[in-house]
């Protein structure tokens, strides 16, 4: 008999056929879907014969659980959930803010059948889709108007659209701010027709450098929250209401990009450890024309564009053509609603970005050893609970740093991270000193068994 290894035209003869590949794939895992089974042979039949013609000695053959579980990764949601132990609690790449369950069985609701959202269940006739959200966001902020679009940068866009297109917008150069995901703030302004004239330094501001800039050209006086990064020592900013003054003596709008858009109270904030933030409703109370905030940072809501302020400012950017581009969709109005209604109702420590930056320590402790304990029941790896320190994110309060609790896993980092990162349910942990840090902080209490499953047996 031929020596089979001498050529690798034999091997390439003993690679199994497609058919017989998923026949014996189907017969590890029934389940899998078929396409994706398919898929998953023919590129281990092809990956089979790349390696023997590159090396006569290879192995022709190939296991079908390998092909199964190919696969079962195929088929897997592209996107699905996970759970964020990095304790960051606003986790951009980590879908930013979870919703209460109030907002999402209001989603549910209206996913499922026919509603109101263009219509006026009084009056029988076409309604607007702004209305539900603007009544809660006025009587929560004290504006006198509100309207939703699909995120902050929309909303800052469309705004400087309708007030300002094709003039002048003064920010200071301390605010010409970068907030990630290419939201540059002399970048919008150009998107939005609008020409940035710069006043001011880095590190100070006058209300005189407003003042000497605004000319016939001038179309808006902006006020950019530095959201990500603060300036400290030599500083000077001018205030909310000063600027919204000066605006007003010269005929012009004065506006805000507030970023996160807080709704806790002062009091609240200091309780929490958080450094002091104005609130929505104190920069509507400044005076200014409009106020634009996201819906999914401290919020705590779905991923939206909210504009709050006067009624003439935001009637001109609801009639501007680019918010029928931008407008928001029925679910995000769902769970907006729903989770305005919790603060509105006094429940906002339903909403998990608030529970969890106002977490107790002492709470989060236990959590720590109720997962430690849990995971030591289940034969996982060593661990050790130590003490931690969370984050705000979402380029939101970015000095804060919130006392915090981690389950502290023994073995190496890199494998260990990249395990839990490859679980049914992914786990997303810090890796910091050579070791992986699984932070409660901005954990739910219904997450801790994914964490346990993710880790196995030790
Ligand atoms: C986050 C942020 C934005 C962008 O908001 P998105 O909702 O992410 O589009 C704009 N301006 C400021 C100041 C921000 O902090």
């Amino acid at each position: 008999m031929a020596d089979i290894t001498a050529d690798p035209a034999n091997w390439l003869r003993a690679l199994p056929a497609v058919h017989e590949l998923v026949d014996a794939a189907l017969a590890v895992d029934g389940a899998a879907p078929r396409w994706a089974v398919v898929e998953a042979a023919r590129a281990a039949i092809a990956a089979r014969r790349a390696a023997i013609l590159a090396d006569a000695g290879a192995s022709a053959t190939i296991e079908p659980a390998a092909v199964a579980a190919a696969a079962r990764a195929l088929a897997t949601p592209p996107l699905r959930r996970v759970v964020n132990c990095t304790g960051v609690i606003v986790h951009t790449n980590l879908g930013r803010a979870p919703l209460a369950p109030a907002a999402i069985a209001a989603v549910v609701e209206v996913a499922a059948s026919a509603s109101n959202l263009e219509y006026d269940l009084a009056a029988g006739a076409r309604g607007s889709r702004h209305a539900h959200a603007a009544a809660l966001l006025c009587a929560l902020t004290g504006a006198e108007a509100a309207c939703v679009v699909n995120n902050n940068a929309a909303a800052t866009v469309l705004a400087l659209a309708a007030l300002a297109g094709g003039r002048e917008v003064i920010v200071s150069r301390g605010e010409l701010v970068e907030i990630g995901g290419a939201f540059r703030i002399p970048d919008i302004l150009a998107l939005s027709g609008a020409t940035l004239r710069e006043v001011g330094t880095t590190n100070k501001t006058r209300l005189a450098d407003y003042e000497r800039a605004i000319g016939e050209r001038t179309g808006m006086l902006l006020k950019v929250h530095r959201s990500n990064f603060a300036i400290v020592g030599f500083t000077a900013e001018v205030g909310e209401a000063e600027l919204a003054a000066l605006a007003h003596g010269r005929g012009l709008p004065a506006m805000v990009d507030l970023g996160s858009g807080c709704m806790l109270d002062r009091a609240r904030q200091h309780a929490a450890g958080l450094p002091a933030e104005p609130t929505v409703a104190e920069v509507v109370a400044s005076g200014v024309d409009v106020v634009c905030f996201s819906g999914d940072k401290l919020l705590g809501g779905p991923q939206a564009g909210i504009l709050v302020g006067r009624a003439a400012a935001i009637a001109a950017i609801r009639s501007h053509p680019l918010m029928r581009a931008l407008r928001p969709d029925k679910l995000t109005l769902a769970a907006l609603c729903a989770t305005l209604a919790l603060y509105r109702d006094g429940r906002d420590r339903e909403v998990p970005v608030v529970a969890r930056l106002e977490a107790d320590p002492a709470a989060l402790r236990a959590r720590a050893d109720a997962l430690a304990a849990a995971i030591a029941a289940a034969g996982g790896p060593a661990v050790t609970v130590e003490p931690s320190v969370a984050t705000v994110g979402g380029g939101a309060m970015p000095t804060a740093s919130l006392a915090s609790w981690a389950v502290v896993v023994a073995g190496p980092a890199d494998a260990l991270d990249a395990r839990l990162r490859a679980a049914a349910v992914p786990v997303i942990a810090r890796v910091a000193d050579g070791r992986v840090w699984l932070d409660v902080r901005a954990l739910g209490d219904d997450e801790l068994a994914w964490v346990v499953a993710a880790l196995g047996k030790g």
